[in-house]
């Protein structure tokens, strides 16, 4: 150890409380170096500093571009107390640096200017700063990097204490350092992500080809007034292409959740089946696999005119968006397989606001790329594409992390039924797949109904689990009720529209246009060439018996017996959840007094 007066480096841009601190290092018997404009300011307050250019023996250069980047400085912080080192500083005279001061030219405040130059921009870019809080924070063992004028009086009264700064400080300087460095890197790079990396234009496509894109500048974010908004990825190349359209912040919350949703539904089969979902709001409207739709399905969901051209990628869609066509009005739609004409044909006269999906056939995307006068959404997804397995993201100024919830989704789930009745047939582990595949991405609580490969309601996002149960109950009721052959039989004035048919006819199946104030109801009558009568409370009786066999899965356990009660009212034959509850054996009981089938899952699917 040397037994000269430590050294402490000063070379700060924010100048906050600069002179009480240096002196108080002087009191406490410090040499002191500092960079030109930091040197300047000590000495006018009449301290004794010597300019960093004393140890350095070469000027401040380039108009400050370069002032403490220079071995004896860095020689100086970086040497260990270790015999070769010591030996190193000794053959190049140089000294080592106990104490290190730094904070950096403002960047950020330089690019918030409205005059702001690209050139003026780059001239903030601090070099030699970041360079010497890295290196400190690096040797924190032997250096303490302070970093921020808030640490001043802690610094002095450790050394006056015991002439020397604790370990436990130095760690925690060194982290700040490392923060603040990573912040301030951060900063640059989404400065010059916003100059050069952008896909919105043909210009701009072109002037980044060759290193790839990284960001999607979007209109606003969740609200209009939410500006700035963008997507980005940190590394790789980002993996969605736009097509078509200018997706907004929500857009693209929908189209990357429905995404991974339809990438893992397909896969959950083998073989694999051709998957679709229809979102809203972060949530699924519905979802579905390819299973070809009979007659009347074909009628319900609004295909009838092309039943016989259906694809299994069209047949998914047209389930998915069948489920619950009031809450699809508007949706952004998932697909699993390269998009055909049919299923182009199919979203092109639906109100919709986008599509994500692997890739399109020449005519599909011809089609889709003239809906809504060019304003409709195209996005192609890289179906490799793998996200990192940590997930990060901010709530009120506030980073929370955690590992991607990746499990997997798939027949092995539902293996430990819990009921006396463990008869859990091939198309009941499909329909809990889609189920619970659902969940995993719908805001929790959700309970989710499926049938035939497909949601047929879907409660999300309540504080009460029977309430979801119950929201998600009625939503298959209604969807069920959409069969009825009364509701197939509606006399529609030609011409209806598609949007409006599927208002009239929720109208009609909750009955709720038959207590509406008579304006509300004289404009429903105006829709049909003959006014229908209500559904008899006998003819919803005899049809709602005719639904059995629903799969029923849960995000998290029954905490009642309640939510078995309820489901068994839609029909629900097989159920999903995991346990844990205290009233788990109540449940199981509630299910065998029905000879439901009762899987527990073992894995909780909450979404936040
Ligand atoms: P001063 O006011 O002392 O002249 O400059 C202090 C600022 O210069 C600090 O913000 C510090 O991070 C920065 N700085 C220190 N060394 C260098 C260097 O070698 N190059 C550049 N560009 N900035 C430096």
């Amino acid at each position: 150890m040397s037994s000269e007066a430590p050294i402490a480096l000063l070379s700060v841009y924010d100048k906050t409380g600069l002179l009480p601190f240096a002196k108080g290092l002087k009191e406490l018997g410090f040499r002191l170096l500092g960079s030109g404009g930091t040197a300047k300011m000590i000495r006018e307050a009449g301290m004794e500093i010597e300019d960093v250019s004393s140890i350095t023996k070469a000027p401040e250069m380039l108009g400050g571009r370069v002032k403490t980047l220079h071995p004896a400085v860095h020689g100086g912080i970086l040497s260990r107390d270790i015999e070769s080192d010591l030996a190193d500083l000794a053959t190049n005279k140089i000294s080592p640096i106990t104490l290190v001061v730094c904070n950096l030219y403002p960047f950020v405040l330089q690019t918030q200017k409205p005059d702001c130059t690209l050139a003026g921009a780059i001239e903030e870019i601090d070099i030699g700063g970041v360079t010497l809080l890295r290196a400190a924070a690096k040797n924190h063992a032997r250096v303490s990097i302070i970093s921020s004028p808030s640490d001043y009086d802690v610094i002095l009264s450790e050394w006056k204490q015991s002439s020397a700064i604790s370990d436990a400080t130095k760690r925690g300087l060194a982290l700040k350092a490392f923060e603040s460095t990573k912040a301030y890197d951060e900063a640059i790079a989404d400065y010059f992500r916003k100059m050069y990396a952008s896909v919105d234009s043909e210009k701009d496509m072109i002037a980044g080809a060759g290193v790839g894109y990284q960001r999607l500048p979007l209109r606003y974010g969740a609200n209009p007034h939410q500006k700035p908004a963008q997507a980005f990825v940190e590394q790789g190349e980002m993996p969605i292409k736009i097509l078509s359209g200018s997706p907004g912040y929500i857009n693209l919350l929908d189209a990357l959740n429905s995404w991974a949703l339809v990438k893992e539904l397909a896969a959950a089969f083998n073989p694999p089946l051709p998957a679709a979902a229809s979102f809203k709001h972060v949530s699924p409207a519905g979802a579905a696999v390819g299973i070809a739709l009979d007659e009347r399905e074909a009628q319900v969901f609004g295909v009838a005119d092309i039943k016989d051209s259906l694809t299994p990628l069209a047949s998914a869609y047209a389930r998915a968006r069948g489920a619950d066509r009031m809450s699809s009005f508007g949706d952004f739609i998932a697909l699993s397989h390269t998009v055909d004409a049919i299923t182009a044909r199919i979203i092109n006269r639906e109100v919709s606001d986008g599509v994500i999906a692997p890739g399109y056939e020449p005519e599909a995307l011809d089609i889709l790329s003239k809906k809504k006068g060019g304003k409709y959404c195209v996005l192609q997804m890289d179906a490799n594409y793998v996200p990192p397995d940590i997930e990060t993201r901010q709530v009120y100024g506030i980073s929370l992390q955690q590992r991607r919830n990746d499990c997997k989704i798939d027949e092995s789930l539902f293996q430990n039924i819990v009921t006396s009745n463990k008869d859990l047939t091939k198309q009941a582990i499909t329909d809990l797949t889609v189920a619970t595949l659902a969940l995993k991405y719908t805001q929790s609580n959700s309970v989710c109904y499926a049938l035939n490969g497909a949601v047929i309601g879907l409660g999300a996002g309540q504080q009460s689990r029977i309430h979801c149960t119950r929201l998600a109950g009625d939503k298959a009721d209604n969807w069920w009720l959409r069969h009825h052959p009364r509701v197939l039989a509606l006399p529609f004035k030609k011409g209806t529209k598609r949007a409006d048919k599927a208002n009239a006819i929720d109208l009609f199946v909750t009955g709720q246009v038959f207590e509406a104030d008579p304006s509300e109801r004289a404009q429903w009558e105006s829709l049909f060439d003959e006014v229908p009568a209500p559904l008899s409370k006998e003819e919803r009786e005899q049809h709602m018996q005719q639904l059995t066999g629903v799969a029923c899965s849960s995000d998290a356990f029954f905490p009642f017996p309640d939510n078995v009660h309820r489901a068994r009212k839609s029909g629900v034959q097989y159920l999903a959840a995991p346990g844990g509850s205290i009233m788990d054996a109540e449940c199981i009981k509630t299910a065998d007094n029905y000879g439901i089938v009762f899987a527990h899952t073992n894995l909780r699917l909450a979404k936040m």
